[in-house]
């Protein structure tokens, strides 16, 4: 059931190293955000200064961290990645400022979710590049200046409008990474395939793209499978009749769609005649947890346009029994 989940699991962490685009040319899709992002870098590395802090936006398995390693490899300086959750305490975010190297790229994902005195630190380090290190406690404390490198740094978040605006303001640069189109995908699962030693057909690259979610993690991983599947049940040639085949085989359906996402949409359709119903009832009749099926489910059937989230309840779309080949009862009948 992970094969649809957007965040990385272990075997994606192992590949994906191997997957990652190495500089801007490479880089799949993204137009906006490239030619913007390019033009940052260019300038800073004419003026032979450091590039502003960038900001990146956008749902997991888009390609934050990617870019971030892009940026650094841009900019001919090295990278250290860690993350918001990482750094609990301000002293461990002065650990990591104080050991960077002149011009470093900090890439720090899920940025929102670092502690509050972690973040007033990044605050004055983003602007004048120095931190006061505390010392002592209670009316003894002392605050010690720490000068710091120039460094830049790249925050990675879910949602921009999650941050505090005092730390939003303090980067340079915003981009906001957008779903792929299956065009751009299938050029990611062309791009993998080459890496992968995979041979796959302009067919069979459409196939997986159609179900990939818009996001590169997720084309990446079906790929895979779809891999196995075509050396063991075919001729190692992925065509859109294999392709189509491993993944049903694995249930995900040619929208994309898991098992999951078609119980809650035949629920809702064959049990409330469409809907509104409400979330927990829904959860019942499929048997799940309340939070899975709002947070596991519902947000990419919303963002398919086959469920609503109305304040009467959940109702289906037309979309939603025209995908599960069903007949919508007749309205304003009587
Ligand atoms: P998370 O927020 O979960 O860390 P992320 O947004 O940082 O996700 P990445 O780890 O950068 O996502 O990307 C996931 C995988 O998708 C990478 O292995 C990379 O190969 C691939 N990928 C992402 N974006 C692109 C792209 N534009 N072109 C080609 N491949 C891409």
């Amino acid at each position: 059931d992970h094969l649809l989940g957007a965040a990385a699991d272990s075997e994606d962490q192992a590949v994906e190293a191997a997957l990652r685009p190495r500089d801007l040319g490479e880089f799949v899709g993204q137009e906006r955000v490239r030619e913007q992002l390019g033009l940052v870098l260019q300038a800073a590395r004419q003026r032979g200064g450091t590039a502003d802090h960038v900001l990146l936006s956008g749902a997991p398995g888009l390609g934050k961290t990617t870019l971030s390693m892009i940026i650094a490899a841009e900019m001919g300086v090295p990278i250290r990645i860690t993350s918001g959750p990482a750094i609990q305490h301000a002293g461990d975010l002065a650990a990591i400022l104080s050991s960077l190297a002149e011009g470093e790229v900090l890439f720090l994902d899920e940025i929102h979710r670092m502690s509050r005195p972690a973040e007033e630190m990044l605050y004055m380090a983003m602007e004048d590049f120095r931190v006061d290190v505390i010392v002592g406690k209670g009316p003894g404390a002392t605050a010690i200046p720490l000068e710091l490198p120039p460094f830049t740094l790249v925050g990675a978040t879910t949602r921009a409008g999650l941050l505090p605006p005092p730390l939003r303001d303090r980067f340079g640069f915003t981009g906001h990474m957008e779903f792929y189109t299956p065009v751009e995908l299938e050029r990611v699962i062309h791009r993998s395939a080459g890496l992968l030693d995979v041979t796959v057909d302009a067919g069979g690259a459409a196939e997986i793209a159609g179900r990939s979610r818009g996001t590169p993690r997720i084309a990446n991983r079906l790929l895979r499978r779809v891999r196995d599947y075509a050396q063991v049940r075919a001729d190692g040639l992925v065509t859109t009749e294999t392709a189509a085949k491993a993944l049903d085989v694995y249930e995900v359906d040619a929208r994309g769609l898991d098992r999951l996402d078609r119980a809650v949409l035949r629920a809702l359709l064959t049990l409330f005649g469409g809907g509104p119903v409400g979330l927990s009832t829904l959860a019942v009749a499929v048997g799940e947890e309340r939070e899975t099926v709002e947070e596991v489910a519902e947000p990419f059937l919303v963002r398919e346009g086959l469920l609503a989230r109305t304040p009467r309840g959940r109702v289906a779309t037309a979309a939603a029994w025209t995908h599960l080949g069903l007949v919508p009862p007749q309205a304003g009948g009587g």
